[in-house]
């Protein structure tokens, strides 16, 4: 089944056409990966499909529903951004209880006990009472994907989660992204502009130039450029 569609999506600001009559299908429960060159509309792509943006031309579907005009509030989807984007005068465990607020219906489970479960989902078990400040950067991103989770979204937005970390913690991030992926088996939508990383994580693998897919397989059948 579709989770995720896309279908002629144009995005355009002033001179620019940033999505370019764009149609894919992304599947119930696949890891999905826009990878491209800096401006290649990767970001604005994941932007539309997040409801920050309104396609010019185009719509676009969740689970076959039109959700084009839909705000990004009542869209099934957890969204972590390049930088942390955690409060920093909260702990690591209100961080990811501010995310179970958008739960609905609430859980049957208390707050605290989800907190506990969803930091044990990303590694992180017991460091509910540390502030943000004392973790690693892929600690860090690893909480404000437990509070991205924390509604219980469909849909799992990435935009360059790992590209602030070092090569060596960004390795480790992959690996567990991958993991807890996984182990939720969470429609994923990843952008990066590393195809190491893209082709090391994903189930397919869009390759973005210009505004459009030129390319929409598995890692194995994507001719690799130098
Ligand atoms: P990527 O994420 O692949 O780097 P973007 O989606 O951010 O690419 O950008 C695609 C193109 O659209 C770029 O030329 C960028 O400058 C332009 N663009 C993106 N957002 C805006 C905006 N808000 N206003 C004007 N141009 C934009
Ligand atoms: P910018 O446009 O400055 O790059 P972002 O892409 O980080 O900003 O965020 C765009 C918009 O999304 C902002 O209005 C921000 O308040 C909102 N936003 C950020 N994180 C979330 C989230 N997890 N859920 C819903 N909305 C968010």
């Amino acid at each position: 089944p579709v989770a995720v569609s896309l279908e002629h999506v144009t995005k355009r600001y002033a001179e620019t056409t940033a999505v370019d009559d764009v149609s894919l299908s992304i599947r119930e429960g696949e890891f999905f990966t826009l990878v491209g060159p800096s401006g290649c509309g990767k970001t604005t792509t994941l932007r539309l499909l997040a409801g920050f943006e309104r396609p010019t031309e185009g719509q676009v579907r969740f689970g076959g529903e039109d959700v084009t005009s839909v705000p990004p509030e009542d869209r099934d989807v957890g969204i972590v951004f390049q930088n942390y984007a955690l409060f920093p005068h909260m702990s690591v465990g209100e961080n990811v209880a501010y995310g179970l607020e958008f739960a609905d219906p609430p859980g049957d489970v208390s707050d605290e006990q989800r907190v506990a479960e969803l930091l044990e989902l990303v590694d992180l078990a017991g460091m509910e009472d540390r502030d943000p400040d004392q973790l690693s950067g892929g600690q860090q991103q690893r909480v404000a994907i437990a509070r991205a989770l924390a509604p219980g979204p469909d849909v799992l937005l990435l935009d360059e989660p790992m590209s602030a970390l070092d090569a060596q913690l960004r390795e480790r991030l992959r690996v567990q992204v991958k993991a807890i992926q996984r182990e939720l088996g969470i429609t994923t939508i990843y952008v990066t502009h590393d195809q190491e990383e893209a082709l090391a994580i994903s189930d397919r693998v869009a390759v973005m130039s210009e505004g459009t897919p030129e390319q929409i397989a598995p890692p194995r059948e994507i001719y690799r450029r130098p």
